[in-house]
């Protein structure tokens, strides 16, 4: 088996710059964040492939490409705030703390929140909290954001979600149905979202209220 950093190396030149991606804040994070800590042992050895990856409870943690493509739409900054919504295994969770200020994640099932917690906290990451919830309805208290990630298709951008985005606040998001999804990129302009369409993607389903 390839060593995890020779396999993450491999990760970031063969499916992010090899396929356009340059922003050089998200690749360093992408290279400084171990992807093999976040999959089940059995499926180590598959890391860095170029796929997504069963995590448990029927979740799967994002393929690194579309992974790539998410966080570098979102231009976050060292002083950013930033909200998640489908924690999954913390993968994400641990590149957003390495690309902004302070991150809340929200995800709707306890076991795997609970296992994201052990892991970030195990990899020394004190700017990121997981709250086990249902993150179609943000996270009021903390709100504004300055970029919201979702991680699960939804039907329709959850209104919840735009409410919570502080002006020139960016948000990405899958929707539609699992069939036919494609990103969704938001920037809040004078109290107004402009929506863009980008990539055809396939994640699980936003499924709103808690586990
Ligand atoms: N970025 C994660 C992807 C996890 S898959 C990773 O790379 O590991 C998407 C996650 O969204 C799943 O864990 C699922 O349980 C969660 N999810 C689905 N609907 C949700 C909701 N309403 N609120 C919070 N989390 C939700």
């Amino acid at each position: 088996m390839t060593d995890p950093i020779t396999a993450c190396q491999l990760m970031v030149d063969s499916q992010l710059r090899a396929r356009g991606l340059s922003d050089p804040r998200v690749l360093d994070a992408m290279l400084r964040v171990p992807r093999h800590e976040f999959v089940p042992e059995s499926l180590r050895a598959e890391a860095y492939d170029d796929h997504p990856l069963p995590i448990g409870d029927g979740q799967t943690i994002s393929q690194p490409y579309v992974v790539a493509v998410m966080l570098e739409s979102l231009q976050l900054t060292p002083t950013d705030t930033v909200l998640e919504i489908g924690t999954g295994s913390g993968y994400v969770t641990a590149l957003l703390g390495e690309l902004a200020a302070q991150v809340f994640s929200i995800e709707r099932h306890p076991a795997l929140a609970s296992n994201a917690r052990t892991v970030l906290a195990t990899l020394g990451y004190a700017n990121v909290q997981v709250i086990t919830g249902d993150g179609t309805l943000g996270l009021p208290a903390h709100a504004p954001f300055d970029a919201i990630l979702v991680s699960a298709a939804a039907l329709h951008i959850p209104p919840a979600l735009l409410s919570q985005l502080r002006e020139a606040g960016r948000m990405i998001i899958p929707v539609g149905p699992p069939d036919s999804q494609q990103l969704q990129f938001i920037r809040m302009h004078n109290g107004q979202p402009l929506i863009s369409l980008r990539d055809p993607v396939r994640f699980v389903p936003l499924i709103p209220g808690r586990d």
